[in-house]
């Protein structure tokens, strides 16, 4: 059994796939080739923006959109204090500070009520200016947007979407990367939308930021490509995985998100209450990039995982420890609270489990059978 089963997605899509390989290598325009453009026009087409700026991989795609924001020295940036490192990876790279920011119980997501506080915190503290917020799409679910915006509008900020995983997602029919001032997604293979490679993208509804990081993209490019008038990077997206992700994105729109959804509802109907489930929120839509569990403590979660692996069930624990732990921010520490409860508490009991539009429902039910045993026994011992 595999975690993210890959294999059978290229099984299925093999034929449209090697064809649109075969025709980039033909035509001989590896970097910034036709099928690049068009993709940009199918993904700003799906998710319901003006621009779509593909790029090298999501996390160049986060560097991209703080540096159109001109986020730098002196300034704070409320991350959540649960996610992937790259989302306050690329605050710390611009010279910003990353302020970490609690987590709700509930959906992962960065709270509302921990953003608020720290923002007046930092205000009072009087030592960055606040500049902007970076809300992630944890596990596929969207963030809390609309209390997101009323707080960014309220003081002031920018919203930065870290859509990594969340490509696919919706709040009430709107599609996931086009909440923020500026949303970012990742093509690593393994997140919703992946291709066989690194890749990324930025979408903005603003020309300006567009046209900044479409020259950002481009070492800073002016009118071409010899003329350069800012200081920029090399992060483009080659035309085989534009390729690939333009076969990838008509089974995802078509059936990918709702069969992935599907194998949520598996989980969700034949695990027992003993565990908890993901809480999808009214009017929210997940594209599970995970199906992430809890359970009561560190201690439950380890004697779980390895009972999964017994039997040959592989399991992950996204993420073990908490941002405002990580030793590379230590020197940092001044800016943010000692403990951040709910994110501490999601590191020591979350279990993510196999998941994808390919996952067979008998696998599907044999891992449910486990863990309901496993659980079960440990109630009556
Ligand atoms: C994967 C991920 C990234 C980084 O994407 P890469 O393409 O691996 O650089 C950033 N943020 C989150 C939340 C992620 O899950």
């Amino acid at each position: 059994m595999q975690f993210r089963d890959l294999k059978s997605q290229y099984q299925k899509l093999k034929n449209p796939i090697d064809k649109a390989i075969a025709e980039v290598l033909e035509d001989g325009n590896y970097i910034s080739g036709k099928k690049v453009k068009i993709l940009e026009e199918e993904l700003a087409s799906y998710v319901g923006a003006k621009h779509c700026i593909t790029c090298a991989n999501g996390t160049d795609a986060l560097t991209l959109a703080m540096r159109a924001l001109n986020i730098s020295d002196g300034d704070g940036v409320f991350v959540p204090d649960f996610t992937f490192f790259a989302t306050a990876e690329t605050v710390a790279l611009e010279g910003a500070v990353p302020v970490f920011v609690d987590i709700d119980p509930d959906t992962y997501n960065i709270s509302p009520s921990s953003l608020e506080e720290n923002i007046c915190r930092v205000i009072k503290e009087g030592k960055v200016t606040p500049k902007a917020i970076v809300a992630v799409d944890l596990y596929g679910l969207p963030a809390d947007y609309e209390k997101i915006k009323e707080i960014a509008e309220k003081h002031n900020l920018f919203i930065i979407e870290d859509g990594a995983q969340g490509f696919g997602g919706m709040i009430n029919n709107r599609r996931a990367c086009s909440f923020g001032d500026i949303s970012t997604t990742s093509f690593f293979p393994a997140k919703p939308l992946g291709c066989y490679g690194d890749g990324g993208a930025v979408f903005t509804d603003n020309d300006d930021y567009a046209e900044i990081i479409r020259s950002l993209c481009v070492h800073g490019k002016g009118e071409d490509k010899y003329h350069n008038v800012r200081i920029g990077y090399n992060s483009r997206l080659d035309t085989l995985q534009a390729a690939v992700l333009c076969e990838k994105l008509k089974a995802f729109s078509k059936y990918e998100v709702s069969d992935v959804n599907k194998a949520a509802d598996i989980y969700n109907k034949n695990l027992t209450d003993d565990v908890i489930k993901p809480l999808i929120p009214d009017g929210f839509y997940s594209s599970y990039a995970q199906y992430t569990i809890r359970l009561e403590n560190e201690e439950e979660r380890a004697s779980l995982q390895n009972y999964l692996k017994e039997n040959k069930i592989p399991s992950m624990v996204y993420y073990p420890v908490p941002m405002h732990k990580q030793t590379a921010f230590s020197e940092k520490c001044d800016y943010f609270e000692k403990t951040l409860i709910n994110s501490e508490k999601a590191c020591e009991t979350v279990l993510s489990l196999p998941i994808g539009p390919y996952i067979s429902e008998s696998d599907q039910i044999f891992i449910c059978k486990k863990i309901n045993e496993f659980m079960k026994e440990k109630k009556h011992s």
